[in-house]
């Protein structure tokens, strides 16, 4: 939705100005999905909103439901018809974790990932990064009545920090008291490591949280698997997470995705808690081992076991690991499977 649009209709309207948050409040924090479900404006405003304005940015193409309930994807078709996906998870506590893409596609070409696969084709806008999550707004109204999102992390399709404008202008609406206001520490941004793009987010939104895609710790490797670290290396990574903690001294999820046979070795491991503990601050790194969910890229996932041995090291070393939970693998929602399709 286009708060901007918004407000000049209904200037064009002749509407007072307490129209703006009660009409604000109804699309935005109650999730209402059609402008004739505001009971408290009169029925002419209503049609003529109806009339003017498209609540959503997109039309919904398909939606999958795991078995289970806790994982749900949406293909959404854009208005130039490109389409991209977003997933709705949950671990069945009636709070629910958005994952929303921030571009068509994307132009890294990660190996392991099924985005990455057909390149880039173009940026979102910021109102169609936040509609992702008022949809899911409206859809857990309409299909899980009480349930609540409680955490938006921009990890779907694309790199949020090549699309930087954009996705300031959604981090803007998405932590605005008057719009959809969620705090800032429920939100994440993902990135596979754009320097400039760590500290934008380190100084205008320093209480948003930070999640590094690092999976490989050595230049070699990550030169191979994401072409991307030929340009922002690791040595160069490092120097950005150091000043990233005397901006913000908060702590950064490290995301390593468990390839077989490719990363989850001993080596890999002493590679791994060598580099993080080089950065310092040790006690601000937080890790996330997670299994990898299969695409059509060809990489297999470790075994539990193994992650648990690479784990143990991890810990051994000081740090402090998690494994995390894949879910949406069985909707193909889950990190790196968002293809468009
Ligand atoms: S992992 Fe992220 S940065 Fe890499 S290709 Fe996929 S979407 Fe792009």
């Amino acid at each position: 939705m286009n708060n901007e649009q918004l407000k000049k209709s209904l200037v064009k309207n002749n509407q007072p100005a307490y129209r703006v948050p009660q009409i604000q409040k109804a699309i935005f924090q109650t999730g209402i999905s059609n402008f004739m479900e505001i009971s408290t404006i009169s029925k002419e405003l209503r049609e003529f909103l109806v009339r003017e304005l498209d609540i959503l940015s997109f039309s919904v193409k398909k939606i999958v439901i795991a078995k289970d309930g806790f994982s749900v994807k949406a293909l959404l078709e854009l208005r130039d018809g490109l389409a991209i996906e977003t997933v709705l998870l949950s671990a069945g506590t009636g709070k629910w974790s958005v994952c929303v893409s921030s571009q068509v596609g994307c132009a890294l070409n990660c190996q392991f990932c099924a985005t990455g696969k057909n390149g880039l084709r173009r940026n979102l806008i910021a109102e169609e990064i936040s509609d992702q999550v008022l949809f899911w707004r409206q859809y857990l109204k309409k299909k899980r009545g009480a349930d609540k999102i409680s955490n938006i992390v921009y990890m779907g399709m694309g790199e949020p920090f090549l699309n930087w404008t954009e996705v300031k202008k959604s981090l803007k609406d998405l932590t605005d008291n008057d719009l959809f206001a969620f705090g800032s520490r429920s939100i994440s941004v993902s990135t596979v490591g754009i320097a400039e793009g760590i500290i934008l987010l380190a100084k205008e939104f320093p209480q948003v949280n930070l999640a590094l895609s690092l999976h490989f710790a050595t230049d070699e490797k990550r030169n191979k698997y994401m072409p991307v670290n030929n340009k922002y290396s690791l040595n160069n990574l490092k120097k950005t997470l150091q000043n990233y903690f005397l901006k913000t001294n908060r702590q950064v999820f490290i995301e390593y995705i468990m390839l077989a046979g490719i990363n989850d070795g001993e080596m890999d491991a002493y590679e791994l808690a060598k580099y993080l503990k080089s950065i310092g601050k040790r006690q601000l790194l937080h890790i996330n081992l997670i299994k990898y969910n299969q695409t059509e890229r060809g990489f297999e996932s470790t075994s539990g076991n193994k992650v648990q041995i690479f784990k143990k090291y991890l810990e051994n070393n000081g740090l402090s690991v998690s494994v995390r939970k894949s879910l949406g693998q069985e909707v193909f929602g889950a990190c790196g499977q968002l293809a468009g399709k």
